[in-house]
């Protein structure tokens, strides 16, 4: 069965609650959440009713709560030692924590931007926090995510990935496959049976446990990191859908991170989140051409 969603909102009034709530909204069967603004630190406690709440509408819609998904903030970076590295790592740990709170078993993690201390020291930084960090297994998984190269991020190449998990070496360290990022790094998705023998050979098709599904602003090996909404860009419909249906991921987790689309309806500029159709389409295995043009308030 597709298991797909989309990234949703973590409100400090319904939690986890919203956030499903938010996912059902879309038809979806999973989803990935912040566990508060991605960019701070500010974090609200965490409320227990509601997470019996939102567990007990997770199972009456069929939502496996093994597979949601969190995704750590982007001012942790893991990379870098001579700035804020005790804060990533003890950042990190508390979000970890948090997810063991949550009951949510894998969060998604960017490796790190070296910022200039050169690949081989940035990776060795990753190791040895990720060790740290892993240290004691609190039942969640870290899941590396692959990067488009911007900047100066690591984890752009199978190699990078697996240099970081064969030398942290933990059952509890996985990846996150983005589309857009694999594209924009250089990886031909036409040619994903391609990829994935060599992804397979050295690091393991079982340690995917996540999928983040984009289409992609740019061209290949861009390194620009820019999402488009899905069959709206550089990778295209057919592609996705290709790898989204590849039997190998059945029981793996699609999530879209696409753009919300904003544009003028009744001579107002509104804001639509594009999930719900990019789910339908992805649902029918039917691009249509007219879906930004179709998004109302309803
Ligand atoms: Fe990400
Ligand atoms: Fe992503
Ligand atoms: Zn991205």
């Amino acid at each position: 069965m597709l298991i797909i969603g989309s990234h949703v909102s973590f409100n400090k009034n319904e939690q986890l609650l919203g956030s499903v709530k938010e996912a059902l909204g879309y038809g979806s069967n999973t989803f990935m959440f912040y566990t508060g603004a991605p960019q701070n630190t500010n974090r609200s406690d965490i409320n227990e009713s509601l997470i019996k709440e939102a567990d007990k509408l997770m199972k009456e819609n069929g939502i496996d709560k093994n597979k949601v998904i969190v995704h750590a903030p982007y001012i942790i970076n893991l990379a870098n030692d001579s700035k804020s590295y005790d804060f990533s790592i003890n950042f990190l740990k508390q979000e970890i924590d948090r997810c063991a709170k949550l009951g949510i078993k894998n969060i998604v993690l960017h490796p790190g931007s070296h910022v200039g201390l050169g690949e081989l020291k940035g990776l060795d930084n990753i190791v040895f926090a990720l060790k740290e960090i892993l240290k004691d297994d609190k039942g969640v998984k870290i899941l590396l995510e692959t990067m488009a190269g911007k900047g100066s991020e690591l984890g752009k190449t199978t190699d990078e990935l697996k240099y970081i998990i064969d030398n942290v070496n933990r059952c509890n360290l996985g990846v996150c496959l983005d589309t857009c990022h694999l594209h924009d790094s250089g990886v031909d998705l036409n040619n994903f049976e391609e990829y994935l023998k060599e992804f397979n050979e050295k690091i393991g098709i079982d340690k995917i446990g996540c999928i983040h599904v984009n289409d992609s602003m740019n061209g290949i090996s861009s390194h620009k990191d820019r999402h488009a909404n899905i069959g709206f860009g550089n990778i295209g419909f057919d592609t996705l859908i290709n790898i989204i249906y590849n039997p190998l991921f059945e029981d793996i987790p699609k999530i879209l991170e696409t753009p919300y689309v904003t544009k003028m309806d009744d001579s107002k500029e509104r804001v639509y989140a594009p999930y719900k159709s990019e789910i339908d389409m992805i649902k029918n295995k039917k691009f249509n051409s007219n879906m930004i043009n179709e998004l109302r308030v309803n």
